[in-house]
């Protein structure tokens, strides 16, 4: 109240949304607003109507219910229970449930969009980067072995945990670690390994880099033995698919 009073009396401007609505000013979209706040973004903002048109369209690709909108269910990758809970007394009906893709996206070559800056996290720096579209994680859960020592032995639910670092289905990473660098290396390893196991255009370089013999080539695609890898990271580095895939639209 001190503040917006030294304001008045100062006649000091001040960002026009408070006096459309708003009390706390975020990002455009910022996935930590609740419902209200989006209602007074769309009746303002000239933009609103480009960001409505591509939720329409993630719906439409992916099969989701109307509810995934209405309730704004893509601003969590884990909806908290509270919002669960309340989603189930409104509508009858599992967040789970509303939230599930039942087709996927047409299939295109993979591209990768890595977040620039980072997140302050409590491990430290947390970084996510967004593919082009869903992956399937039974292909690649073989290849994960390069990246830590615990790998499950079967994919439960829709992400693998690797460390510090989550590969979701959905097609998006989020890393976290102590240091920025190891947080992007780590997304850069992982993708490296999606490629391998989705995009691999049968260069057999990885295969050579692998001195204990784990990566193998056959039909024209790398494959793995998974047990024989012992997580030495040496094949990581020149494949011509994540060179591609990196183009222009690879933004770091
Ligand atoms: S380095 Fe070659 S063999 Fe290995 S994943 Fe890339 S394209 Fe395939
Ligand atoms: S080089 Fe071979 S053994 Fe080493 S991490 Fe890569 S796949 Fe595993």
């Amino acid at each position: 109240m001190h503040v917006w009073m030294y304001i008045f009396y100062k006649k000091e401007p001040y960002n026009v949304w408070y006096t459309r609505g708003l009390d706390r000013i975020g990002c455009f979209l910022c996935p930590a607003s609740d419902l209200a706040e989006f209602d007074v973004v769309a009746g303002n903002s000239k933009r609103w109507g480009q960001w409505n048109e591509y939720l329409e369209k993630y719906m439409a690709d992916r099969g989701l219910p109307k509810e995934w909108k209405e309730y704004g269910l893509w601003r969590w990758k884990d909806a908290p229970k509270s919002i669960r809970e309340e989603v189930q007394r409104v509508s009858g009906k599992e967040v789970s449930e509303l939230t599930k893709q039942t087709k996927a996206p047409e299939k295109g070559p993979l591209t990768i969009k890595v977040q620039e800056g980072y997140s302050p996290c409590v491990v430290g720096y947390s970084i996510e980067a967004a593919l082009s579209r869903p992956i399937d994680l039974e292909k690649v859960r073989p290849f994960c072995h390069a990246i830590t020592w615990i790998v499950p032995d079967k994919i439960e639910g829709d992400f693998i945990e690797l460390g510090g670092a989550t590969l979701y289905a959905e097609g998006s990473i989020i890393s976290k670690s102590g240091s920025e660098l190891d947080a992007r290396r780590t997304i850069d390893h992982i993708f490296q390994l999606i490629m391998r196991a989705e995009q691999c255009v049968g260069c057999g370089l990885c295969a050579a880099r692998c001195r204990p013999g784990a990566l193998y080539m056959k039909d024209g695609k790398v494959h793995i033995h998974e047990d024989d890898c012992i997580f030495c990271r040496e094949c990581f580095g020149p494949c011509p698919s994540v060179n591609f895939a990196r183009g222009d639209e690879f933004e770091q």
